[in-house]
Order: structure tokens, then sequence, then C-alpha cells
């Protein structure tokens, strides 16, 4: 007889000293309640610069479940996530937030769910209630425009928090890419997926670690990582202003031939000048993040980088 499913949570932790506890009691509560599953628990310290560390290790002293993987500093939420992956042992993965924010009873749910025959099962919600309003109307911007310009569907509002099985699992780690954003990489390798709606509650305690600024970079990121339809809007541009040009020339040499030549305009010239001297550095902008992103790859460089760890 096959012995029980092995369920891998990973949680990335940043500066999570006061979430870390509350989450530990409360994912503690799932597991003695899923008797029929076993779990590792592996803790992602993304280059803390609190106690959060000390707080894993103490967990891990005491509880054979924990394994954790510190990083030699803050890589970011999508590299915890792959140095968890990677380090997974689980039939079936899930990715959690430490502040609460998917809350681990959904588990069972999410676990029925692959039991009945999915791949994986994630959480989506259509409301963000709990967010500032610029963080609210953003994002739900950002869902309608990367819907109309990406090479993968993006189910609005929907989590990180996914419970997937194996072969979902190697399909992502199969993806080597170095900027990643695993929203997207989640529909680029497809399979068979259900959705449960869900509303985001409240961080327990502590402040968002994805501040606005951060949160843009991660929208643009999201969008290159998906889309050449900026380049393409770069090459319309140029072909828009290349034929007003013609039309301008024409009709200056035709007034020329039939009027003379008095010379007029210059301040609109200079008008002229400017705009499309700006459009031009604003695309080749465009342009230069796509070569970045290139530059970024073909140097191969790791996504992360471990400090110490319990697992190996
Ligand atoms: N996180 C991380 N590295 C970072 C930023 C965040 O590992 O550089 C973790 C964080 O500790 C949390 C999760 O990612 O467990 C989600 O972060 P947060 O709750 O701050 O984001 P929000 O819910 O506001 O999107
Ligand atoms: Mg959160």
């Amino acid at each position: 007889m096959k012995e029980k499913d092995l369920i891998s949570v990973i949680v990335p932790c940043y500066n999570e000293e006061e979430a870390l506890p509350i989450f530990y009691r409360e994912i503690g509560k799932i597991i003695r309640k899923m008797k029929e599953v076993n779990f590792e628990l592996i803790f992602i310290d993304d280059g803390s610069r609190d106690k959060t560390l000390d707080i894993i290790k103490r967990y891990a002293n005491k509880d054979k479940k924990v394994k954790y993987l510190s990083f030699s500093r803050n890589f970011g939420k999508e590299a915890g996530m792959y140095a968890g992956f990677e380090a997974a042992n689980g039939d079936y993965v899930v990715v959690m937030d430490v502040d609460l924010q998917d809350p681990p009873e959904v588990l069972i749910d999410m676990y029925e769910g692959v039991k009945e025959g999915y791949d994986s099962v994630c959480l989506y919600t259509t409301s963000y209630k709990k967010y500032p309003f610029v963080r609210r109307t953003l994002t739900k911007l950002w869902y309608k425009l990367m819907n109309k310009i990406s090479i993968v569907e993006q189910k609005p509002g929907a989590r990180e928090f996914r419970l997937m099985n194996r072969k979902m699992v190697q399909a992502i780690l199969d993806i080597k890419e170095y900027n990643r954003f695993s929203k997207g990489l989640f529909s680029f390798v497809g399979f068979k997926t259900k959705w449960l709606e869900y509303e985001i509650p409240e961080r327990t305690v502590g402040e968002s670690k994805f501040p606005i600024k951060k949160l843009l970079s991660y929208s643009v990121d999201g969008i290159t990582s998906f889309s050449g339809k900026p380049l393409k809007v770069a090459m319309y541009c140029g072909l828009f202003f290349c034929l007003c040009s013609f039309i301008a020339i024409m009709f200056i040499i035709i007034k020329t031939l039939v009027y003379g030549y008095p010379v007029q305009g210059w301040p609109s010239l200079v008008c002229i000048i400017i705009f499309v001297s700006g459009v031009q550095l604003f695309f080749l902008g465009v342009i230069g993040m796509y070569i970045y992103k290139i530059y970024s790859e073909v140097k191969g460089r790791p996504i992360y980088i471990v400090r110490e760890r319990n697992d190996k």
C-alpha cells in the first residue's frame, strides 16, 4: 500500500518575525487536522534583517517537518519560491504567504481538488477590499492590460497560493529563466486548474513587503516577460510619425511652390522636434528594457544563493 501523500508547504519570509509565530501556530492546526497526509514546511529566509531566521531555526530544532534555506541577501519572493520548489520533496507543493493572507484552512479544499484529478488548485479573488485604493485600481488595470497583450491568459485576482502536483512543479522547475514571473509561468505551463474564489483577509501583523515602487516594477516585469507588444507599439508609432512627416513635407513643398518662401513657424518646429525626440527616447527605453532582460538572462547568474540550510 502506498504511504500517505506528502505536501510541501513553501513559505517565503522576509523580515517576518512578527507574523511567523502566528503562521506556525495556524498551519500546525491544519497539519493536525489533515491526518491523511504528511507535511513538510520549507521556510525560505529571504535575507531578513530581523529575527526571522532565529525563529525558523528554533522551529527546525524541535520539529522534524521544518526545513529551511536562508539566502545570502534579499533575492525577492520569486527567487524564494523557486528555491522552495527545488527543495521540495512533496507529491504536492504549495506556496503560502506567512501573513495568513493565504488562509491555511483552504488547504483541505485544495487537497480535495487535486484528489479529484486536477493538477493544481488555486485561489483567486474578485475584490481587493483589503488593499489600498491605488493598489486596487492599478491591479485591476494591470490584469486588463495583461490579458489584452500577453501570450498567456492571467486569471484576474489569482494568488500564488496554489497546490500543485509533482508534474506541474517539475514543469515550472524546467523553466530556468532568471527573470521569473511565477503568476505568468503557472499559466504558461498549463495543466488543469481548479479555481476557488475567496476574499483576501487582512495581513495579520506587519506591513506589506511590496511597496508601490516594487509592485510597479513587478508589473512591468510581468508584461515584458510575457508580451512583445510594447515593441510593436513602438514600431507603429514610428510608422505613424513617418506618415505625418511625409504629409507635412508634401504640404510645405506645395505651399512653397504656390506662395514662395516666407520663413515662419520656428516655435512649432522646435515643439515638434522636442516631442518626437521624447517619443524616440521613450521607446528606446522600452527596447532597452527588453535588451536588459536578454542581458541578465545571458549572464546566467544564479537565481538565489544559499547561506545556510538544514536539509542538505
Ligand atoms: N517576501 C519575500 N521576499 C521579498 C518580499 C516578500 O520572501 O522580498 C514574502 C513575504 O515575507 C510574504 C510574501 O512574500 O510571506 C508576500 O509578501 P507580502 O505579504 O508583503 O505581499 P502582499 O501580500 O502585500 O502582496
Ligand atoms: Mg501579504
